[in-house]
C-alpha cells in the first residue's frame, strides 16, 4: 500500500518515530510535515534525535487562527493527494494538522486512519477536542491507545470501525527510557537534584491565550514548593514576555528553559519528585514512569492516570496544586495503555485494509 502520513507538531514526530519504521517496512509511506510547529526546538531535534524519516513533503504552513491555519493546510493537502493518489491518509491525535489530513482525505474518498483515536476530554471548549471528534467521525480506521477510548467510540456509534492497538507514545518512552535516565547531564544543566524539583509545561490554549488565566498560572508556578523547572513552549513565551511575567517567574526562582529535546525532557520526567503540566503527553509519561502528576486542567483525555490516583486535576488553582503536591501516590498502575508494541498493531491494522 502506499500511505501518505500527515504530521506537524511536536507529539506527533514522536508518534511517527515509533510507526514510521515498521510502517515503512510493509508498506511506502510519503511524510508530510506541514510545518504548525517549525521551530527547531520543537520539529527538528525530534526528527534527528528519535530517527524519524525526514518529511519528504514539507509545506511550511503555520501561525494564523486555528481555521485559518487548517483552511490552509486543507488548501495545500487536495492538490497532493490528488497527486500522490495514496491508498490510505495515516494522521495522529488532535491538532490542526490531524484535522486538515482526515478531512482532505475524506473528501478525496481516501481512507483515514486515525492513531490515537476516541480520545475525550468532553470539553468542546478545547480546539483539540474538537479536532479529535470531528477526525474520527470521518477515519475509516480508528486505531485506540485505550479500552476508554475505544468505549467513546462504541458510545458514538463507531466501534465498528474502531480497534484497540495500545498507545504507539509507550512504544517510544519504553524505547528510549534507558538513554534517558543516564542522561544526568540534563538535570545538571537545569541545576537540579533528582527527587528534589518539580518538571513543569504550560501550552494549552486556555492557560496561556487569556491574560487572566496566564496570571494565575504564573501565580500557581511561584506557589507551589519548588525548585520549578520549566521548559517553554514558545507559544507560552511569547504570551508570558508580552504580558511582563517572564521576569515575574524567573525573578522568583523558576528555573525556564527552552523546550527540550525528547531525551533531555524524559531525564528530567523521570527524575522529577513531580510534573506539573496541561500536556496530554507528559500526563500520560509521568503515569508510565510512576511520577505524580498534577494537571493544570480541570479536564483530561487521560482519565486512568485520574482513576488509578497518579494524577490531580486542579485547574490553575494553587491552593489544590499545593495539597495535590502533599499526597505521595502509590497506588496501582495498570497497563492501559499498551505493552510497547503498539507501532505493530498499527501497521497490522493499515496492512488489513489491504485485504
Ligand atoms: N516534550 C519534549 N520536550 C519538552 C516538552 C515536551 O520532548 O520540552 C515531549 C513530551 O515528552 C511529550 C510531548 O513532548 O512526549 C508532549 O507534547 P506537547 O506537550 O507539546 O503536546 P500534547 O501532549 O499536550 O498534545
Amino acid at each position: 500500500m502506499k500511505l501518505v502520513t500527515v504530521i506537524g507538531n511536536r507529539p506527533q514526530f514522536i508518534k511517527a518515530a515509533a510507526v514510521s519504521g515498521p510502517l515503512r517496512a510493509a508498506h511506502e509511506e510519503l511524510l508530510v510535515h506541514t510545518g504548525q510547529h517549525y521551530d527547531d526546538e520543537l520539529s527538528t531535534i525530534f526528527i534527528e534525535e528519535l530517527g524519524v524519516p525526514r518529511p519528504e513533503i514539507q509545506l511550511e504552513i503555520s501561525g494564523g487562527s486555528n481555521s485559518e491555519q487548517t483552511a490552509r493546510m486543507i488548501a495545500a493537502l487536495a492538490p497532493l493527494l490528488a497527486e500522490q493518489q495514496p491508498d490510505a491518509v495515516l494522521v495522529y491525535g488532535d491538532t490542526n494538522s490531524t484535522l486538515a489530513g482526515a478531512l482532505t482525505a475524506a473528501q478525496a474518498n481516501i481512507p483515514v486512519v486515525h492513531v490515537e483515536a476516541g480520545m475525550r476530554s468532553f470539553d468542546r471548549t478545547m480546539p483539540e477536542e474538537l479536532n479529535r471528534i470531528l477526525t474520527d467521525h470521518c477515519s475509516e480506521l480508528l486505531l485506540c491507545p485505550s479500552q476508554v477510548a475505544l468505549a467513546n467510540l462504541q458510545n458514538e456509534g463507531l466501534g465498528t470501525r474502531a480497534l484497540l492497538v495500545g498507545d504507539v507514545m509507550v512504544d517510544v518512552a519504553e524505547l528510549m527510557r534507558p538513554r534517558a535516565a543516564a542522561n544526568l547531564a540534563a538535570l545538571d544543566v537545569a541545576g537540579v537534584a533528582a527527587g528534589e524539583y518539580l518538571l513543569a509545561t504550560a501550552h494549552r490554549a486556555a492557560n496561556v491565550d487569556d491574560p487572566a488565566r496566564l496570571a494565575l498560572l504564573t501565580e500557581l508556578l511561584l506557589a507551589v514548593p519548588g525548585p520549578v523547572v520549566l521548559p517553554l513552549h514558545p507559544r507560552t513565551r511569547a504570551r508570558l514576555e508580552s504580558a511582563g511575567l517572564l521576569a515575574t517567574l524567573e525573578g522568583g526562582g523558576v528555573r525556564v528553559l527552552p523546550p527540550l529535546g525528547y531525551l533531555d525532557f524524559t531525564a528530567l520526567l523521570l527524575n522529577a519528585r513531580a510534573v506539573l503540566t496541561d500536556s496530554g503527553g507528559a500526563q500520560k509519561e509521568a503515569y508510565l514512569a510512576g511520577v505524580q502528576c498534577v494537571t493544570m486542567r480541570d479536564t483530561t483525555e487521560w482519565t486512568e492516570t485520574v482513576h488509578s490516583g497518579w494524577n490531580s486535576l486542579v485547574d490553575l488553582d494553587a491552593a489544590a496544586a499545593i495539597a495535590a503536591l502533599e499526597l505521595a501516590p502509590s497506588g496501582e498502575r495498570p497497563d492501559c495503555y499498551g505493552d510497547g508494541h503498539a507501532a505493530d498493531a498499527v501497521v497490522a491494522a493499515i496492512s488489513s485494509l489491504a485485504a
